[in-house]
This record gives C-alpha cells, structure tokens and sequence, in this order.
C-alpha cells in the first residue's frame, strides 16, 4: 500500500466524523427550558444527496434542525414527528421527520431553485416558499396521529414555528435557525438553532430580561461560528446572565429510512389491472426514495409473485 494511502486514512475518518448533536437545558430555576442544535453534517449530507441550491439547502436545513430538536420531546422510540410545508413560492413543498433517537430525514419537492437576496441581503427563504401553511404531525402510535395546521407567517420556517408553539400549544417560545454555505466550495459550514420555552410559572422580570438578550444577539450561524459549532455555547449567549444548567447531549444524524419492503407495499397496493399493465409493458419498475434517491428495482418476477398473492397466475 503507498505510503500516502496509509497516511490519508486518519484524515478521511476523520471527515466522516459526525459532529451533529444537541444539548436540552433548563434556566432561570426552571423557568426556561432550552434547547439547541448543530447540525451542518447532516445538513451537508442532504445538499451533496440532491445537490441542492443553496435556498434549497437553507430551507430544508432549517426544518430539519428544528425537527429534531421538536422530536427530541416525544417519549417513545417509535413515536415520529413530522413539518410538513406547502408554499405557493418555488420550492414548493418541503417535509421533514424526526424521532426521539436523534435521526432525521428531509424531502424538498425543488432542489435547484434560485432567487436573488431578501432586502437584508440574506437568502430569500421566505420568499422562496411563500404563502401556505404548515402541518406538523405527531405520530405516537395511536390510532390516529396528532396533527396541527397553520398559516405560514414569513415562510422563514424559525418565525412560523414560534406563531405555532404560541397558537396551538399555548407555549410563549422563542426559535432561532440557520444555514450557512461555504462561498466558494458552497458546503455548508455552520448549520443549527435553538429553541426556548417560557414556563407557565416564567415571571415578569424574566420575560423582559430574555426579551432584552433576544434583541441583542447576532444570527445563529454568527454565534455558531464564533463558538466552533457549540450548542451549548449558543444558549450561553442566548441565555446570558440566566442561570443555564445543562440536562443532556444527544448526537443527531441524517437516516432514511426506505427499505425494499417499503416499495414492496406500494406495489401490492395496485390493483390487478395495473399490475397485469405493468407486465404487458415487460419493464422492471424502478422507483427512488424521495428523501435519499436511493433506487429500487422490481423485476417482472416480484411483480407476478405479488399478483399471485392476489389470486391472479400469469404465465412468464
Ligand atoms: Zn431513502
């Protein structure tokens, strides 16, 4: 082996590292709870999956993040959470599914849009995806899922979610989100947020202190890059001269979770019409995952075996 292999071996571990996690928190004795984020593998791992424009990337990044930081609140192992987000704007539709054991996954309907800047000179994300609403689900393996519904306020996705915890959980909370890109190499370079949530028992005193320290912190990727990635660094700022006493650390990932089954159900789901149509065509039917690309191919043979399960015998 030459020499160069061997030595670049540390260095390729070492970029395949994943640095992605989140620290929960609680402050002010307990009138705050906290949470906080940094996410840019998993992030860059979902741009490089479907080279996404950076608008797409920012978009998808964002409700990811916060998906994950909202799953990290359900109980059980099994329990998922869901964003969904239908625009009218050019990315369209964005949806992202969470669970308690720190993984996700993340769908944007249009990869490659493109706008110019917001008036700030920021990346338009809001504009990218417009009017519509919001849908987040929560899937505790009961019946029927919980689901709530909103009008999206910005599309800005941090914003949106801070009118949802207030309107349907009755929960005064403040969300900070964000994505950067490297300029030239467009990786991205700092990815996360944070979440807080005021108590019922929060006092007066301590409502305007935190809003005093929200009007004076910079962006969340400012903040990300300043501390090298660190959540926990993030609250410090957020949360400055509130006692923070930290709770846990969890890392977080990017994972599909597809599986030739999953395409298997899809098929058997058909009718018989269209599964004799599938045969008379004499093609393998392929089909991606929408969340990783990852393709699957059904021969004619699977499609015969499950249109025998269904009663129907056809010759080959
Ligand atoms: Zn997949």
């Amino acid at each position: 082996m030459p020499l160069c292999t061997i030595l670049n071996l540390p260095l390729n571990k070492m970029m395949m590292e994943n640095n992605d996690y989140l620290v929960t928190a609680r402050a002010a004795n307990d009138q705050i709870r906290a949470i906080a984020i940094t996410s840019k593998n998993l992030v860059e791992e979902k741009r490089k999956l479907h080279n996404l424009s950076p608008i797409a990337g920012a978009a998808i990044g964002r409700l990811m993040s916060a998906a994950l930081m909202m799953g990290d609140w359900l109980k059980n192992e099994t329990d998922t959470l869901t964003i969904e987000i239908a625009g009218e704007g050019k990315l369209s539709h964005l949806t992202a599914v969470s669970n308690n054991k720190g993984e996700v996954r993340g769908y944007v309907s249009n990869p490659d849009v493109v706008l110019p800047p917001n008036a700030s000179g920021h990346l338009n994300v809001g504009g990218a995806i417009g009017k519509g609403h919001m849908t987040i689900i929560r899937d505790l393996g009961l019946k029927t899922p919980y689901v709530s519904q909103l009008n999206l306020v910005s599309g800005e996705i941090a914003e949106d979610l801070t009118y949802y915890f207030a309107q349907s959980e009755q929960t005064p909370s403040a969300v900070g989100l964000g994505v950067h890109f490297d300029k030239e190499t467009v990786e991205v370079n700092h990815a996360g947020g944070f979440i807080i949530q005021l108590m019922p028992n929060t006092n007066e005193e301590t409502i305007v202190r935190l809003e005093e320290n929200l009007k004076n912190i910079p962006s969340v990727t400012t903040m990300l890059e300043k501390n090298g990635d660190s959540p926990e660094k993030l609250l410090q700022e957020v949360l400055a001269g509130f006692d923070l006493v930290f709770e846990k650390k969890k890392d977080v990932r990017w994972k599909c979770n597809c599986n030739e089954e999953r395409g298997e159900r899809i098929l058997t789901s058909l009718t018989r019409k269209e599964l004799l149509e599938i045969l008379d065509e004499g093609k393998p039917v392929e089909m991606n995952c929408s969340f990783c690309g990852k393709q699957y191919t059904y021969s004619l043979s699977e499609i015969r075996n499950i249109l025998a399960k269904k009663g129907v015998v056809t010759n080959e």
